[in-house]
């Protein structure tokens, strides 16, 4: 993906209608199978957002992302940190549709739908981004090394200062529900706790920023 190298027309309109436009999109053939475009949703600006595969079948109903199991697994995540949906973060996939059978996206799908991406993250202006997933780690920082390794680093959105986390995705957290010291929801929660105290960081150089200039 080719962060903010693109489609520059898209990054010339406004939020509602890169919103439109994604809502009649037919680039790819993910607009074959779909019910509805599954675009990014929360706060926009928003301190923080998170960048997961693709949309499930219930994302895919509701026209909403992270709304099935793996989604209300997310917003318990979240909330054990205070970090409340929708108000506190801005939720978005690497592509607005949903691919067959919930396989993963193909590169050539993430690419047609990398200016929506590149788009909503100039609007929401976050400070964080967390990368839920191996797809979309690889899909944003071209990277094949396992989130093993890669969870809970704080790395940089190429080209920008953006400060990225790459998370294991919920689903599979599902599939893995031991709370045991080590284990993928342990390691989860200290990332979380990590990424709170980024936040909290940021909170407090706005605030201070703020009472400098008053
Ligand atoms: S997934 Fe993205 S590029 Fe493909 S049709 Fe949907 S909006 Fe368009």
């Amino acid at each position: 993906m080719d962060l903010f190298s693109k489609e520059p027309d898209l990054l010339s309109l406004t939020y509602e209608e890169v919103k439109a436009i994604a809502d009649k999109c037919k680039k790819c053939p993910l607009s074959k199978g779909r019910n509805k475009v599954v675009f990014g949703n929360g706060p926009v600006p928003c301190d923080l957002m998170l960048i997961g595969e693709a949309p499930g079948a219930e994302e895919d109903l509701q026209g909403l992302p992270f709304v099935g199991r793996a989604g209300q697994l997310l917003t318990q995540i979240l909330a054990s940190v205070e970090i409340k949906r929708p108000d506190n973060i801005y939720i978005a996939n690497t592509v607005n549709g949903r691919p067959p059978d919930n396989r993963a996206p193909l590169a050539s799908e993430q690419e047609a739908c990398a200016p929506y991406l590149e788009a909503q993250i100039k609007f929401v202006k976050p400070k964080i981004i967390l990368l839920a997933g191996a797809p979309a780690v690889k899909a944003i920082l071209k990277s094949d090394e396992p989130m093993t390794k890669l969870r809970g680093q704080w790395l940089k959105l190429p080209g920008t200062e953006i400060s990225v986390m790459p998370l294991f995705h919920p689903a599979y957290l599902l599939r893995n529900p031991s709370k045991e010291k080590g284990k993928p929801k342990w390691l989860t929660w200290q990332d979380m706790q990590e990424v709170k105290n980024a936040l909290n960081y940021y909170r407090q150089v706005a605030e201070l920023s703020k009472e400098s200039k008053d």
